[in-house]
Parts: C-alpha cells; sequence; structure tokens
C-alpha cells in the first residue's frame, strides 16, 4: 500500500516542517492511525510530490517534515466541467469522478429546470481534494461558486469551445425531440476541437429547456453534441463525456 498523499500549498522543499490542516490531521492521525517517523507524501502542483515523515503527533494537531522529493508535477488539461447540481450523492459522484479524469475546474450551474436548492462548495471542495489525492493528481480542481446558466456564459472566454451536453432534438412532437436536430456524436466533434482549452455542459434532471437551448445554440462558442441513442443520467453523462474527451483530445491519449 503506497503511502498516503496530502495536498499541502505550503512551499515543499527539504526539512520544511508543515503542520497539517485540522482535516488531513483526523484523516492521517484518527483514520490512518499513522505516528511520528511513518512516511507519508506530499504534493502541489508547483512543487510536484515529495516524501515526508510525521514529525510530531500532539493533541493539538500534527505536522510533517519534507523530506526528498519524489515526482515533478504533472499539469492537468485545461479542461473545465459545468454541470447543472443534482442530488446530493449524484452531485458528489460527479465531483468526485470528474476530479479522478482530470477536469481542472468545476463549475456548479443553476438551470431553469435545476432541482437542488443548495451547493456547499467547501463539501464539494473537500470531496475533490480526497479524490485528487487518491488519484494521484498534483492539483485538486478549482471548485467554483454555483452561477446561473447565463451568467456563467456571459463574458465567455470564445477561445475556450464549449461542448454541450444536448439529450434533445428539434420536433417537440415526437419524445426528447426525436433526431431532427440532435447534436454531432461528440467523439467525432472532437475531431474538430482545437486541442488547448475546453469545456463541458452538462443539465440536470429534467434538462434543459427550449429557452436554454436556442439560447446555446445561438453562440459561436457553443457546439451541441450527442452522447448517444440512450439518455444518461446527469452524472454518467458527466463521466462518460470527460472520459471520451480524455481519450480523443486529452492526457489519456498516448498513455
Ligand atoms: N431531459 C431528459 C430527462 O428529462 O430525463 C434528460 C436529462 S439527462 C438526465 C441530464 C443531462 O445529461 C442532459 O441535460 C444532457 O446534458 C446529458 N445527457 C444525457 N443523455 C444525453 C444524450 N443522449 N445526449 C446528449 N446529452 C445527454
Amino acid at each position: 500500500m503506497p503511502e498516503p498523499r496530502l495536498l499541502i500549498e505550503d512551499v515543499l522543499r527539504p526539512g520544511a516542517e508543515i503542520a497539517l490542516e485540522e482535516g488531513q490531521a483526523r484523516h492521517v492521525g484518527a483514520v490512518l492511525r499513522l505516528d511520528a517517523g511513518d512516511a507519508v507524501r506530499v504534493f502541489n502542483a508547483r512543487d510536484g510530490e515529495w516524501r515526508a515523515r510525521i514529525a510530531a503527533k500532539t493533541k493539538r494537531g500534527m505536522s510533517v517534515r519534507v523530506e526528498d522529493k519524489l515526482r515533478e508535477p504533472r499539469a492537468t488539461p485545461d479542461l473545465e466541467l459545468l454541470f447543472a447540481p443534482v442530488k446530493r450523492h449524484a452531485t458528489d459522484l460527479i465531483v468526485e469522478k470528474a476530479t479522478e479524469l482530470g477536469a481542472r475546474r468545476l463549475r456548479p450551474v443553476i438551470t431553469q429546470r435545476t432541482i437542488a436548492e443548495t451547493v456547499r462548495t467547501e463539501r464539494l471542495a473537500a470531496i475533490a481534494r480526497e479524490a485528487a489525492e487518491q488519484t494521484e493528481r498534483f492539483d485538486a480542481p478549482e471548485i467554483a461558486e454555483p452561477q446561473p446558466l447565463a451568467k456563467a456564459l456571459d463574458g465567455w472566454d470564445a477561445a475556450r469551445p464549449l461542448i454541450y451536453a444536448d439529450e434533445a432534438g428539434d420536433d417537440a412532437a415526437a419524445p426528447w425531440g426525436g433526431e431532427r436536430g440532435r447534436g454531432r456524436p461528440l467523439l467525432e466533434t472532437l475531431a474538430d476541437v482545437p486541442q488547448g482549452k475546453l469545456a463541458l455542459l452538462i443539465g440536470p434532471e429534467g434538462g434543459f429547456t427550449a429557452e436554454e437551448r436556442r439560447m446555446l445554440r445561438g453562440m459561436s462558442y457553443v457546439i451541441p453534441v450527442s452522447l448517444g441513442p440512450r439518455i444518461l443520467r446527469a452524472e454518467t453523462a458527466a463521466i462518460g463525456a470527460l472520459s471520451v474527451i480524455q481519450a480523443s483530445w486529452g492526457d489519456w491519449r498516448g498513455v
């Protein structure tokens, strides 16, 4: 079992003694039951990953002493996920899996059919950090404050294509709008998207309204895509689409 990894934003250099944050100290001390002298790995996106040892464990807290460098940092692709918050467990799953799948920024967007009243960003940040430590990333994704969809798009950087997962077609008389007007398949679409920076938008349980579809499809940087013939739950759509993006455009290529 490799030593536990701890994301620490302090400067990591040989001999540095760093106090652990309360949550990390509780996890390392009470859950993992590590003691003074036990080895851990500490990391951040600037300094990479270092071996460290528990330097002190008291009632007041724990500290680690940094020893030697293990790995240089590796950046995650500049990939943003905009998602409509859904039920709590499913939102937690989206945050945890998007972290493992290398999203750099997670942006909850409130759409007309979003049901979730509140989004506790500090809770989502804790989930993202724990997933980042487990998944051997060098950073934890940034969790933005929830915004109404229109506000999130306001002043959008047009150099960042927004892949919009649109489950609907244009035929109001057919279920899900039928096939006419469906987005292009995601994999095909990605072949025409320049590498560099990208965003993905996933809707809520009830999907996007016709008004939101019109607004989104009217924006030059928005690329509507289909995720296939089946209607996926929001969490499935987020996980599936991020996986396809990483495999065809991101850091799964040539792994
Ligand atoms: N409107 C449907 C409903 O009422 O169940 C579907 C909403 S779906 C549960 C949640 C989100 O996942 C959608 O807004 C869309 O972003 C994405 N999604 C699910 N299936 C999709 C598909 N086949 N093609 C494109 N996007 C899909």
